[in-house]
């Protein structure tokens, strides 16, 4: 059996070279995650270029998440890493300087002196760092550190409660935007949606670049969770970024968003990411936390399409070992998961009955895989939303949506020739076989579009038996 989660790693330093990324793809990484808030669109290119040299290599399709900073208040450059701020010290936080320099830490963007007053909090590095307003003088915020922590350069700073002055698209957003159409990425994630209008926003200018790029949003803000049933509904996927929202709304209150995200998500069939602090503990260890193994088992059961390794493959010594772990513990939770075990969606259209039946139909007849033959990935999303316990194969004429197929659950995406007209057994079975599926007497359930023409146009459910 594959696995069904999918596994989603963040490139950063420790992970840039050639071999590093090709180990990540044997271990099981789909899905690459580049975090934009941090290196050189130069160095992001050198990324690309790697993941999609090393995907051909090694035949396996592999998606690419491009994650835009958003309005997201950061630190900017500091000189000397790690900057270790000690309970008690007093620091200026500056949106006139670039650099940091001595008690002077950078941030942008220049919003930022208005979104506080003397007495507010200011959370450094998802919360692991307090800060207090003591005082305030045009671009400088004076602050007294209350928990003190190691800072690095391009580390988030949150003000809770503070409502964002700006859309979640930036114009730094839109330059990266540009790039990462121009250089193919699969996904791009929009950090800090507040509201639906936001992803209208963002497909406007995808859209201005000739594009259909599907978009995620970032669930981090307490008005997304107040609005996130638009918010899903006008994604194409969903990330739980726990590490905001657990500063934006408290720590106690992040297992339960997770399961109502997860549970939206997967009614309205869209793949749904849980990430932040999974394996934070293998930054320093081989072995994760008995914590941090239930709290991977618990978003599988939540119904999570993909949990996503941040600094633990970005900058982690033991990316192997995490992406290793994740690999097992999947494996062994999915053992246990029944068919359905997300509670079966009423079907809201024809596709969707299709494919909550081929799913009824392959746990009837035990078949070994349920075979979705699509061209824009929706037959075999709409398969992935009733979760069988069957592997759903899917082939499609189109490499960049096989890429995208790697972030939805259960789902083995292929490329093959297109089918015109009747998706007839022959090239089922031809294909099963030279990917490695089919042995004679195996049965799959197959799904498609009859005849294979508009796209979202799933109507039929075929059991063929190998010969
Ligand atoms: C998060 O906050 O959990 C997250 C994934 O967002 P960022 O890109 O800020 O790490």
């Amino acid at each position: 059996m594959h696995r069904f989660t999918k596994i989603v790693c963040t490139i950063g330093p420790a992970t840039s070279s050639r071999d590093a990324i090709k180990s990540l793809v044997k271990a099981g990484m789909d899905v690459v995650r580049l975090n934009f808030s941090h290196g050189t669109h130069e160095e992001h290119a050198a990324r690309i270029k790697l993941i999609r040299e090393v995907s051909k290599e090694l035949a396996t399709p592999v998606a690419i998440i491009q994650d835009l900073p958003g309005p997201k208040l950061r630190v900017g450059k500091l000189p000397n890493e790690p900057l270790r701020l000690e309970a008690g010290d007093r620091v200026t936080l500056s949106v006139s300087q670039q650099v940091g320099s001595a008690g002077v830490i950078p941030v942008h963007p220049e919003g930022f002196p208005r979104m506080v007053d003397v007495g507010s909090e200011v959370y450094l590095a998802d919360g692991m760092i307090r800060l207090r307003v003591v005082g305030k003088n045009g671009p400088n915020v004076m602050c007294e550190v209350e928990v003190g922590g190691n800072l690095t350069t391009g580390k988030g700073v949150n003000v809770p409660h503070v409502k964002g002055e700006v859309g979640a698209v930036t114009e730094e957003d839109v330059e990266h935007i540009r790039f990462g159409l121009s250089s193919g990425v699969d996904y791009i994630a929009l950090s800090f949606v507040r509201s639906a209008a936001d992803l209208d926003t963002a497909r406007r200018i995808v859209s201005e670049f000739g594009s259909d790029v599907p978009l995620i949003a970032k669930i981090e803000k307490a008005e997304a969770v107040d609005r996130l049933d638009d918010i899903v509904r006008r994604s194409d996927a969903v990330m739980v970024a726990r590490g905001d929202l657990g500063v934006e709304l408290g720590l106690e209150n992040v297992p339960l968003i997770q399961k109502r995200i997860i549970r939206l998500s997967n009614a309205m069939g869209r793949p749904v990411i849980t990430a932040t602090q999974i394996l934070l503990s293998m930054l320093t260890y081989t072995t994760p936390t008995r914590a941090e193994v239930s709290d991977i088992a618990n978003a599988i059961l939540d119904g999570t399409d993909a949990l996503m390794l941040s600094e633990e493959t970005a900058v982690g010594a033991n990316y192997l070992e995490a992406v290793g772990v994740l690999d097992r513990v999947c494996r062994r939770v999915e053992s246990e998961l029944g068919y359905g075990s997300q509670g079966l969606s009423e079907a809201e259209s024809v596709e969707d009955a299709v494919g909550m039946a081929a799913c009824r139909v392959a746990s009837a007849i035990r078949a070994e895989e349920i075979v979705a033959y699509t061209r824009s990935g929706s037959t075999a999303r709409l398969i992935a939303k009733y979760r069988p316990h069957t592997e759903i194969v899917a082939f499609t004429p189109s490499e960049s949506v096989a890429r995208r197929l790697k972030l939805v659950w259960g789902v083995l995406p292929f490329k093959i020739d297109e089918v015109v007209g009747e998706l007839q057994p022959e090239i089922v079975e031809q294909a099963l076989r030279k990917f490695g599926f089919a042995k004679s007497g195996e049965k799959a359930v197959i799904v498609a579009g009859a005849p294979t023409g508009p796209v979202g146009s799933t109507n039929m459910i075929r059991v063929q038996l190998i010969h």
